[in-house]
């Protein structure tokens, strides 16, 4: 067998970039999912569930809102220590990945940023713990890539308001305790409010959607809202437009631009391993030009993806990230990360579409990765608008 001098992922030495604690994060999170996670997965994705009673050990370990500070009981890490996590939880799969960053990117960061002192010391620190869940409520049937197009409607009545809508594609709406559900105020105003809503609120229900091929160890709900009047101490304070959801979708997205990463790692390893055992004519596949095009192109992508997520995570704690740049790490890592996931089952041959080996379940998961927290051409059209000042979403 020739031995090859590079054997690793980190062909740049990134590694060398990284902070103690930086490391530190990742690690717990790569010992977690290779302990804890990876040996349930593909019975999980093969059920169609998700193992919900690992949420206490991921709070224990702190993954849960990391990048949130420790007054409300979160971990206080930097976004490139949090973005890692993401990255390691993601290479188990894209369903762990998102259970955390929904918590974490789309409920604690908008209860921290835009709620009342008293809804951040009720929801956070039991959040953070993962003895309360949360979930995201904004895509609705008719209103997915456009959500200001909303139907949820919220009635100012006595003490509180009154919801009526339907919200669906909602991660983790079955198991939530509380659901960030976004609607318009119904006076014509076009305001938009987030407001709490409770597991047993009068008027709130949820039903579990099936029939997936992709995020299969995940739960995706349809949320309904009818006369369900939610208090007014659980409306978000501080914010009254689509800014508020966009917000979110910025720090889910930008975990998910790390998050990609590690799921292609986790395709390019298996198949670069393969690749060097697997005899075809004579010789490891590995040998061939063809397949190691492939191989190559893979590597550069996840070295590039990851020079781009490091240099987010440095300008997002300075303070200094835009969302478009946020935008184009989305865009650019889960694009290709879908292609490595399908050029590494390409490398397995029959081998590739079993789930014996992870590749075929990340493939299915990256065409979801791809599509929520905004499309793939929809962060095309926002860089666009970057770019050139022309709007091209079709207002
Ligand atoms: C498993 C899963 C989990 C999810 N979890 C959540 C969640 O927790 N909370 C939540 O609120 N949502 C969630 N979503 C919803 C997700 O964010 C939406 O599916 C996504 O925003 C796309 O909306 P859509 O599916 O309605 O597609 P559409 O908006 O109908 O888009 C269909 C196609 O049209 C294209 N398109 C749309 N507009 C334009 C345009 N102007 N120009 C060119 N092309 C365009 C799109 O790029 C796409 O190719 C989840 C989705 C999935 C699949």
């Amino acid at each position: 067998m020739n031995e090859p001098a590079f054997r690793g992922t980190d062909y740049y030495d990134i590694e060398e970039l990284l902070s103690e604690e930086e490391r530190l994060a990742r690690d717990t999170a790569r010992s977690f999912v290779d302990g804890e996670y990876l040996p349930v997965v593909t019975e999980h994705f093969r059920r169609g569930t998700f193992p919900v009673e690992l949420a206490k050990t991921i709070g224990e370990l702190g993954f849960f809102g990391s990048n949130l500070p420790t007054e409300y009981g979160c971990a206080g890490l930097n976004n490139v220590a949090y973005g890692l996590i993401n990255q390691e939880l993601e290479r188990g799969d894209s369903g762990l990945r998102s259970f955390v960053s929904v918590q974490s990117g789309l409920v604690m960061y908008p209860i921290y940023t835009y709620g009342s002192e008293e809804q951040k010391r009720r929801w956070l620190p039991a959040m953070a713990r993962g003895e309360a869940l949360g979930c995201f409520g904004l895509t609705e049937p008719d209103f997915g890539s456009n959500p200001a197009g909303m139907l949820t409607r919220a009635e100012p009545v006595s003490g509180g308001w009154v919801l009526n809508g339907t919200k669906r594609w909602i991660t983790n709406g079955d198991v939530a305790d509380v659901a960030l559900v976004w609607a318009k105020v119904a006076d014509g105003s076009g305001a938009v409010r987030g407001f709490l809503v409770e597991r047993g609120a009068a008027g709130f229900s949820s039903r579990e959607m099936e029939g997936k091929f992709s995020l299969r160890a995940s739960i995706t709900s349809e949320l309904f809202l009818e006369d369900c009047f939610v208090p007014e101490n659980a409306v978000l304070p501080k914010v009254s437009s689509m800014r508020g959801p966009l917000s979110c979708l910025t720090q889910a997205r930008y975990g998910i631009s790390w998050g990609a990463l590690g799921a292609a790692e986790a395709c390019y390893e298996c198949a670069r391993d393969y690749a060097r055992e697997r005899i075809m004519f004579s010789r490891p596949i590995a040998g061939y030009q063809l397949v190691q095009a492939k191989l190559v192109r893979m590597i550069t992508e996840i070295t590039k993806g990851r020079l781009l997520c490091l240099r987010l995570g440095r300008l997002k704690d300075a303070g200094r990230m835009r969302s478009e740049q946020v935008s184009m790490a989305k865009m650019n890592n889960v694009s290709n990360a879908l292609e490595i996931a399908r050029m590494a089952r390409d490398i397995l041959g029959a081998n590739g579409i079993i789930d014996e080996y992870p590749i075929i379940r990340h493939m299915l998961n990256l065409e979801t990765v791809n599509t929520y927290e905004g499309t793939e051409d929809v962060h095309r059209l926002i860089i666009g608008k970057d770019i050139t000042g022309w709007d091209a979403f079709g207002q």
